[in-house]
């Protein structure tokens, strides 16, 4: 017998899906059994992904968008309702990591880095959970980062960002848990994406840093966006029903030590 797909007849509107973790998660959902919103800034990227999950027999639409616009996270969402009719599942991937010490931080950086990460998650849940409300169902999924945890230092906006999402991502569940929607944060390790190899261009010697990232996992490798995108999968599912205000770490064992 064939296995029933894992979110058949849902929607689920992924924000960061043009790339890395996010277009990772997109293709799994769709291959899933869902239809897809695509949210990203990079429109190409956008319409490579929607190409993939079409020429699977998917479907996806493609919103491009800032997700730090309350304008454009409210059209996109009000898009999703007048195309679908409904939002079961939203992964906020959207992200940036601009590197930098406090000291030499400046205030602009520390700005985007929120307006991105924090605000930006912000903003598509607040939107998209109306309809969740509404139906009486859904689940959202955040991402923040194990470096939330456990922290490699000089990144201090983006680790502060990553720490606000798992504390919201928390509150947020239980707000909305009587209400049948389910609220949980992928905390992924080094994933090998398009974020990790710029930083990479910012280190000194960019192959000892990747060496020292692979060593720093106990499983002694990097991760790949396949890999979290198979746990953005569970949060996304039923098969995480009685999940919620979780961290789920996708990490290699990076915080265990
Ligand atoms: P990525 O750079 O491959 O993808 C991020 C996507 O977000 C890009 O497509 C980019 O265009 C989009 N984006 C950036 N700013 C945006 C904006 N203002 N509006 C709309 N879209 C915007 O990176 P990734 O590694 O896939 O990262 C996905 C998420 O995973 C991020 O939140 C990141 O912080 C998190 N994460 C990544 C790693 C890693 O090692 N790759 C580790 C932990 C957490």
């Amino acid at each position: 017998m064939l296995a029933a797909m894992k979110l058949e007849g849902r929607v689920a509107i992924v924000t960061g899906a043009a790339s890395g973790i996010g277009a990772a998660s997109a293709r799994l959902f769709a291959a899933e059994g869902a239809r897809l919103a695509l949210v990203d800034l990079d429109e190409k990227g956008l319409g490579r992904v929607a190409a993939d999950i079409e020429g699977r027999s998917g479907q996806a639409i493609t919103v491009a968008a800032d997700v730090s616009s309350g304008s454009q996270a409210r059209e996109g969402v009000a898009r999703v309702m007048a195309t679908w009719g409904r939002v079961d599942v939203l992964l906020t991937a959207a992200g940036v990591s601009l590197g930098g010490t406090v000291d030499s931080l400046d205030e602009a950086t520390w700005d985007k880095t929120f307006a991105v990460n924090v605000k930006g998650t912000y903003l598509w849940v607040h939107h998209a959970i109306q309809p969740m409300i509404a139906a009486g169902s859904g689940a959202i999924v955040t991402v923040g980062s194990q470096l939330a945890q456990s922290s490699l230092g000089k990144n201090a906006a983006y680790v502060a960002s990553k720490g606000a999402i798992a504390s919201f991502t928390k509150t947020i569940a239980v707000d909305h848990a009587r209400q049948g929607i389910r609220v949980n944060a992928l905390m992924p390790g080094v994933i090998d994406t398009p974020m990790p190899a710029r930083s990479l261009q910012r280190q000194a010697d960019p192959e000892a840093a990747r060496a020292f990232w692979k060593q720093r996992h106990p499983m002694g490798r990097i991760g790949q966006p396949e890999e979290v995108a198979k746990a953005a999968l569970f949060l996304a599912s039923d098969d995480s029903s009685f999940v919620t205000g979780t961290l789920l770490f996708a990490d290699g064992g990076w915080t265990a030590h």
